[in-house]
């Protein structure tokens, strides 16, 4: 079906590994755009690799890639904001997504948070539920766990940047300093 047919999607990319199995599902019955915005990646040459990934995977896949305007990088901000719980974090990267996507006509919204088994799959999917209805956009929602593990492998083959952590300090300290 001719892009322009299909019903218009925001995706909400945490990073490229996880947008690999998240495209596995909608890549061919949906117009995909990525849209940028995790400002709870801990530290900066952190966030510049995830980002520059996508950014990669984007231009791969001839996909429109968006990010807020004006959007600063400021971990100390983000932990005042988020206070590195894993609700808030998810509620305000979300909610900026649903946003974004009301403000230029998408049909849906949706994440790829949803394709990790490392997140809280369901507590992602009642925000987004909320989400939705609070601004009146829907949400497509699908399990895209089944692919994570196929889509990771196949960006690792092709060199793209493998995360170790999740994203902030917490979870960056919970990985590595336990040892
Ligand atoms: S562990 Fe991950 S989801 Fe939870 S607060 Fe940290 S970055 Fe956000």
């Amino acid at each position: 079906m001719n892009d322009s047919l299909k019903s218009k999607v925001l995706l909400h990319i945490c990073c490229a590994p996880c947008s690999a199995s998240s495209m596995k599902v909608l890549y061919n019955n949906y117009n995909v755009s990525f849209y940028w915005y995790n400002p709870n990646i801990w530290n900066f040459d952190e966030y510049k690799k995830r980002k520059d990934s996508v950014i990669k995977y984007a231009k791969e896949l001839n996909i429109a890639f968006y990010e807020e305007q004006n959007f600063v990088y400021d971990y100390k901000n983000w932990i005042e904001q988020s206070l590195e719980t894993c609700n808030l974090c998810y509620s305000l990267r979300l909610e900026k997504t649903v946003l974004f996507a009301k403000l230029n006509n998408f049909d849906f919204f949706t994440t790829s948070l949803l394709s990790s088994p490392y997140q809280s799959h369901g507590l992602i999917k009642q925000i987004s539920k909320d989400l939705s209805l609070k601004h009146s956009l829907k949400f497509l929602y699908a399990d895209f766990r089944e692919f994570f593990y196929e889509g990771k492998n196949t960006l690792k083959q092709k060199g793209y940047y493998m995360q170790k952590y999740c994203a902030c300090n917490k979870s960056y300290m919970e990985r590595f300093e336990k040892k």
